[in-house]
């Protein structure tokens, strides 16, 4: 009997994305076997750069002829999320809410679609926190399986070396712009 996990990956753009989804889409991590990319990022602002990383993404997606989903971009429920924490810095609180909300949506599109975890890429920045990530998702993934994978940093560095993505020069927020 097979158990290998039907993954949710998420994914924030196509440059921290790249080696993850190539190693999926290998076969190269252990216990997992379907998969697919979910591109849910309401965080990101303003409306033109979350156009550029979602073409990005679903460019990466279809060349190596990956499944792949896009939520809904309500960045107002987003900002109401982090209400009140606007001035937090990065690795901060408004991180934290900021993280929970999108694995709070990768928990539903996982039980709607018989997934049974949920992965992402949210800690491959070296801005980022990956065990920030993992408590967030911990605490939002519910029923769902939360794989906290360690993604191959050469490979992606590879990809992203010999491609040519768009390049964003901020994390996604408009508070993550002023820094
Ligand atoms: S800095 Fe990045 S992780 Fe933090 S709240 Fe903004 S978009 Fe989310």
């Amino acid at each position: 009997m097979c158990d290998k996990k039907r993954l949710v990956l998420m994914s924030c753009c196509a440059p921290c994305s790249a080696g993850a989804i190539r190693q999926l889409a290998d076969g190269a991590i252990p216990g997992v076997g379907d998969f697919i990319v979910l591109f849910y990022n309401p965080n990101i602002y303003p409306d033109f750069e979350y156009q550029k990383r979602l073409a990005e993404q679903i460019k990466y997606c279809e060349k190596l002829g990956v499944k792949y989903a896009v939520g809904d971009y309500n960045h107002d429920a987003w900002r109401e999320c982090v209400r009140g924490l606007e001035n937090e810095p990065e690795r901060g609180a408004r991180c934290s809410k900021c993280f929970a909300f999108r694995f709070a949506y990768a928990r539903e599109f996982a039980a709607q679609h018989g997934y049974d975890a949920v992965g992402s890429v949210f800690g491959v920045s070296r801005f980022k926190d990956q065990n920030q990530v993992d408590a967030a998702a911990r605490g939002a993934c519910g029923e769902i399986i939360y794989m906290p994978i360690a993604w191959d940093e050469s490979l992606r560095q590879k990809i992203n070396h010999e491609s040519e993505f768009y390049r964003q020069k901020y994390c996604g927020c408009e508070f993550s712009m002023r820094k």
